[in-house]
């Protein structure tokens, strides 16, 4: 009901003309789209504020160009900023984490339309083939359709008992939390994927299937040379997906994320995303000891020379937002509105 007015208000809006003046008030500031993960099978139904439909993606960059805006490299937003060169209409495309569906369903379309991009890559799954532990779990409760199950052979203290498990969405909430907490406690990989394999079997989701899909695996090595000659450019989002604020841990992060992946580029890494958007001005020490440009969180907004460099807000788009919401957001009428209510 909510979406429903929220959408309604959207093309009243843009009825009115007031997404066309929006953009004009906005058009020197620059818009950075968020983007995560590509459906390849049906994860967008599973975590859809993290995927979105290829199909749907297209339809973005499409609109995009049709409407005129002008899509730049993040380091050019960068230096645009820094010189304080006005243009308008600059969108700069920005992808987190580093999905195996990055290569496979984004970098052609995004090849098709000349546009660069940044992608911001973790590096602890980064050529582990094996998927990202939190989602696999997430993802096996959603999927299954058992009745009942017995987690008591987990090896997980808190699920001893629970050997008659009816899966209620309650249940199945509480016990995939119990797995990821405990599975995140595993010191080594190989730990937690025979906990996947073992609660895929509980399950009847099959882990090797999941694997083989690679809908929550993280690009490998000759992939990321794939990425870079597609044109995709490769920058900092943390090495165990998780940023510190204490500022030695935190420039560790960093150092890791630089070591696993710097070797493997032809320029370094300068740019930074917080992993999760958790941020701080507590973690610009870090940040500016590692010698980072600039920083973008997952808050929404648009970015001009006054916007901090470290703190840089973005669009986030997945399949839960309407196409019309993301007009809203990349004309500048939301930031409109976003600017009288504040
Ligand atoms: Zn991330």
């Amino acid at each position: 009901m909510r979406t429903l007015i929220k959408n309604s208000v959207f093309y009243l809006g843009k009825y009115l003309g007031l997404f066309a003046l929006a953009r004009r008030i906005n058009r020197n500031k620059i818009r950075i789209l968020c983007y995560h993960g590509f459906t390849m099978v049906d994860e967008h139904l599973n975590v859809p504020g993290l995927f979105i439909e290829p199909q749907v993606f297209a339809q973005r960059m499409q609109y995009l160009q049709r409407k005129g805006y002008r899509v730049i490299g993040l380091h050019d937003a960068y230096l645009a900023t820094q010189n304080r060169e006005h243009d308008s209409d600059r969108v700069v495309i920005t992808i987190d984490d580093g999905y195996f569906s990055v290569l496979k369903e984004a970098a052609p379309v995004l090849k098709k339309y000349s546009y660069p991009s940044t992608l911001y890559l973790t590096s602890y799954y980064f050529d582990k083939n094996c998927p990202v532990f939190t989602l696999a779990t997430g993802y096996m409760f959603w999927k299954s359709s058992v009745a009942s199950a017995d987690f008591s052979m987990l090896g997980i203290p808190e699920l001893s008992t629970e050997s008659a498990c009816t899966m209620t969405p309650e249940n199945k909430h509480r016990i995939s939390i119990a797995v990821k907490e405990h599975g995140q406690a595993l010191d080594g990989n190989a730990k937690r994927i025979d906990l996947l394999k073992k609660l895929g079997e509980i399950l009847k989701v099959d882990y090797d299937r999941l694997n083989q899909y690679r809908i929550f695996n993280l690009i490998n090595k000759q992939e990321l040379e794939e990425l870079s000659n597609y044109g995709v450019d490769i920058q900092l989002h943390s090495h165990r997906h998780t940023f510190p604020v204490e500022t030695d841990l935190a420039r560790k992060e960093i150092r890791d994320n630089k070591n696993a992946v710097n070797p493997l580029l032809k320029s370094p890494m300068q740019h930074f995303c917080f992993p999760s958007g958790v941020w701080s001005t507590q973690h610009w020490e870090a940040l500016q000891a590692e010698q980072v440009l600039t920083a973008t969180t997952c808050e929404t907004g648009l970015v001009d020379e006054h916007s901090p460099v470290l703190a840089w807000k973005r669009i986030l788009d997945s399949s839960r937002v309407s196409q019309i919401e993301f007009e809203a957001e990349v004309s500048g009428f939301n930031e409109l509105v976003r600017k009288i209510r504040s």
